[in-house]
């Protein structure tokens, strides 16, 4: 199958499937949006929208952040992943906005990326979402589900996948392309073990058509097996790495 086709049937089903993809971050405003992106780095967005109602009725806006000092800033965000570096990163990215940008959210990538905490990826998802300027953040999934499907080729770095994906879809579909290659990858293209018997891609999904997709499937039956596995058996299915080389985490 040609790639051209390959995006055409990808870009098909999910604007018909999933016509108005959304972030599943609770946010009200673009500030809101930013201090949950940086909070959601390697952190899943379920904890995320646990925490923020608690933060962001103490800092309501992004003055009062800017004030609050590290240490307590840590203390709504402590169950959180990296809480020590966050809270850092939301400190100082508070103070920049209020006396370099005048407490807005700035619409330019390169400003952006000046603030504490924000890199590519943030800035993407803020680009994107708040000022609806084309650019597509590649997160894990975006990474792992562009690969499997086929969307990309030997794209061994988040940047490469961007660069294909913005190459390929249409200008327009950027923004939504960001959410269905997560949304899929959260609930049906898992890391470990995709759930191909339900997912509604293999008619163009290249990992699937290779057969790899079907070699997992079997080895995770096999480690599945009740009282018949070995303890050597079960330490190495312990190390069984992910299907792809992609980061084993499945947010
Ligand atoms: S067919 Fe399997 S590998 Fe391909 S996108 Fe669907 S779940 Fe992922």
């Amino acid at each position: 199958m040609l790639k051209k086709e390959r995006y055409k049937l990808f870009v098909d089903y999910f604007s018909k499937h999933q016509p108005n993809p959304v972030t599943e971050l609770h946010y009200s405003n673009p500030y809101e949006l930013l201090v949950a992106v940086i909070l959601s780095a390697q952190c899943t967005d379920k904890r995320i929208n646990q925490i923020t109602p608690a933060l962001f009725e103490r800092f309501p806006a992004v003055e009062a952040l800017a004030e609050a000092s590290v240490e307590e800033i840590f203390s709504y965000i402590r169950s959180v992943s990296y809480p020590n570096n966050k809270a850092k990163h939301l400190a100082g990215m508070a103070k920049m906005l209020v006396e370099q940008f005048d407490s807005e959210v700035p619409p330019a990538y390169s400003d952006l990326q000046k603030l504490p905490g924000v890199g590519r990826k943030t800035a993407n998802v803020i680009v994107s979402i708040v000022f609806d300027t084309p650019a597509i953040a590649v997160d894990t999934h975006v990474f792992r589900v562009a690969n499997r499907i086929g969307l990309t080729t030997n794209a061994k770095t988040p940047l490469a996948v961007e660069m294909q994906l913005m190459e390929h879809l249409p200008k327009q579909t950027l923004g939504m392309a960001h959410h269905w290659l997560i949304l899929h990858g959260r609930y049906i293209c898992l890391a470990r073990r995709p759930k191909c018997e339900v997912c509604p891609l293999t008619h163009f999904c290249k990992y699937y058509q290779s057969g790899k997709a079907a070699l997992v499937l079997n080895k995770t039956a096999k480690v599945a097996k009740p009282n018949k596995t070995s303890p050597a058996k079960a330490a190495k299915a312990k190390t069984l790495k992910p299907a792809t080389g992609t980061p084993a985490d499945d947010l």
